[in-house]
């Protein structure tokens, strides 16, 4: 995930706001607080949006260890309770994707505006699906992800006021409705089939002892696939490294890959277990005999977690 200069921060929010837009007017500075005038239709109305715009980064916590969190930076904003929306913007797999947030409702809670964090899944899902997806945070926060493309009728439901040159004749978009963001669903059908396919063994490391989980190969969230097909059992250990912080990814040929950069990040905490990663697969060459194809879950996956391959190895050729 790149951090951005303002200069592409600025090119970013105009492509995404042209896509549905006659024409737009954006200041050079985009960091802090701007106008931009957006006019969605030619001979429409134009509006006026109180926006400032800041990379979205991802949330290290602790001593740079990866959290499935990600967060924008607000501190130093001026006058941010006027902002009509505060903007995130980034690049995830070649699509911008923008989220927004209700500054007037981060402020009272934190005192000042900081960082203000959200889940990374919410992001992926707006890019896969195309949609708003909005979430609302356990302090009450509404926080939405915006495919780039949607930004400007986006905008226009967010604005009760009147166009800035009313014009009779034109027709002004409806107000986009959101698409509540829930935590997954877990069936328990999906779980025991799951489980029962995979002989009760983590498909990474063999390990059964009962612990064992149902994770989902495409998420959940995403679109909602519950057949055995997408299903992958794995020990708690596995299961967090595969869908929480994206450590190891599992190819269509059922070939464990190890991020190298996040291990590395790892032993500098002071992690030196590589417990997580010591994986063997044998359990899935069993599998190849039932007749059921993960493949093109498995590739899907594979693909979105595998966006930077310059991070990742195949488990068989790294070195510990
Ligand atoms: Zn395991």
């Amino acid at each position: 995930m790149p951090r951005l200069s303002p200069d592409e921060m600025r090119r970013l929010i105009r492509e995404c706001l042209e896509a549905e837009a006659h024409h737009v007017e954006l200041p050079d500075d985009v960091e802090g607080r701007f106008t931009a005038r957006v006019q969605p239709a030619a001979d429409g109305p134009s509006y006026d949006f109180n926006l400032a715009v800041r990379t979205i980064t991802r949330d290290t916590r602790h001593a740079g260890v990866w959290v499935h969190r990600l967060k924008i930076q607000a501190t130093g904003l001026e006058g941010v309770r006027h902002l009509d929306a505060l903007l995130g913007i980034n690049v995830f797999g070649g699509e911008p994707v923008v989220t927004s947030f209700d500054v007037a409702r981060h402020i009272p809670v934190t005192g000042e505006s900081n960082n203000i964090q959200f889940p990374e899944a919410m992001i992926y899902e707006a890019r896969d699906v195309g949609r708003i997806v909005e979430h609302v945070k356990d302090n009450g926060e509404p926080v939405a992800a915006v495919p780039g493309m949607l930004l400007t009728p986006f905008l226009l439901g967010l604005l009760p006021t009147a166009p800035l040159s009313p014009d009779p004749g034109a027709v002004v978009p409806p107000p986009v409705s959101f698409r509540t963001y829930r935590a997954r669903v877990r069936s328990p059908k999906f779980a025991d089939s799951v489980l029962r396919l995979h002989q009760n063994r983590c498909a990474a490391c063999g390990v059964g002892l009962d612990i064992v989980e149902a994770a989902h190969i495409v998420p959940h969230a995403l679109t909602g696939d519950d057949a055995v097909e997408n299903g992958i059992c794995l020990c708690p250990n596995h299961h967090t490294a595969f869908d929480l912080i994206d450590l190891v990814a599992f190819s269509p040929d059922r070939r464990i890959w190890v991020n190298a950069a996040k291990l590395k990040v790892l032993e500098r905490a002071g992690d030196q277990t590589h417990g997580m990663v010591i994986v063997l697969s044998y359990l899935w060459p069993t599998l190849s005999a039932v007749a059921v194809d993960q493949a093109a879950r498995l590739e899907h996956r594979f693909a979105r977690q595998t966006e930077d391959p310059e991070e990742w190895q195949p488990r068989s050729e790294m070195k510990f």
